[in-house]
């Protein structure tokens, strides 16, 4: 497999830090995008799956500010070459009825799960088409098309990223460059460990898997629709939701 540059936003989280691990197994050389402070769990994590600083780097930056994503990805150019591979994964929750919701709540989760999309993929996208060959891959959520209560704002961000990427995907799949979402069910990390233990249980009582998702197994669907196998395979929602909804 060819090596590539690959950048994670929100690299140091649940399923960010799985999607790195994977992405690096496979060959590539992996930047981790995170918020500062989240070195120490970064090294660990890296360290516990046998992976160094010659496979893996950390870039710092908050995804919701354009201008910092410009920086960022500029200077992974230089140290490390153009991003060939990018996973939108950093993403955050504020749960709260519309009625009860804040401009803040609304406007944090718009920014950090929809805008940093643009902010990124905005940076690297003319790298990818001159060097004739990207992988984009956008994580957005099965409630992007369920819908949640008490997840207006979060399905709205969610639903964004599937506009985007089907737009995005005839724009730019003659130029080599692919562009797809995944959207996971309920899937085992701190952000779904978080709900309330009852109505957790609930969840799982609906899911025909009986179980949540690992983040690996989100990991592993990311690892090939940014491989050279999906070249044909672009503008698609693939859900990993343990038969929670059916897209078709
Ligand atoms: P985590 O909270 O573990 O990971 C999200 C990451 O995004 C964290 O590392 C967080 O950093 C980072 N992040 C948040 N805000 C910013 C910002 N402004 N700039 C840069 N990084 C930021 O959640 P998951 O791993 O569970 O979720 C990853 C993605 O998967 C998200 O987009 C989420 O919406 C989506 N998803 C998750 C599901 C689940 O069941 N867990 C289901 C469906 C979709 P920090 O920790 O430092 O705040």
């Amino acid at each position: 497999m060819q090596r590539r540059v690959a950048l994670v936003t929100g690299g140091v989280g649940g399923i960010g830090t799985a999607v790195c691990k994977r992405l690096a197994a496979d060959g590539h050389f992996v930047v981790a995008n995170a918020i500062p402070g989240t070195e120490e769990r970064w090294r660990e994590a890296m360290a516990a799956a046998g992976l160094n600083g010659d496979r893996t780097a950390l870039a710092f930056g908050d995804v919701t500010d354009f201008e910092a994503m410009g920086e960022m990805v500029a200077a992974i150019a230089r140290d490390h070459g153009p991003v060939e591979i990018l996973v939108n994964c950093a993403g955050i929750t504020r749960d709260v009825t519309f009625r009860k919701m804040t401009l803040e709540q609304w406007r944090s989760v718009l920014a950090t799960n929809l805008d940093s999309v643009f902010n990124v993929t905005r940076h690297v996208i003319e790298a990818m088409i001159e060097r004739g060959w990207g992988r984009i891959v956008n994580i957005s959520s099965v409630n992007a098309v369920r819908g949640q209560f008490g997840q207006t704002n979060y399905a709205a961000a969610k639903a964004g990223i599937l506009g985007f990427t089907k737009s995005l995907a005839q724009e730019v799949v003659k130029k080599g460059v692919t562009v797809n979402a995944i959207s996971p069910g309920y899937v085992q990390t701190d952000m779904v460990m978080a709900i309330r233990e009852d109505v957790r249980r609930q969840i799982v009582e609906q899911i025909p898997a009986g179980r949540l998702a690992m983040p690996e197994e989100v990991a592993d669907a990311v690892a090939f629709l940014a491989s050279e196998k999906a070249a044909y395979i672009t503008g698609t929602n693939l859900a990993v939701n343990g038969g929670l909804h059916m897209y078709a």
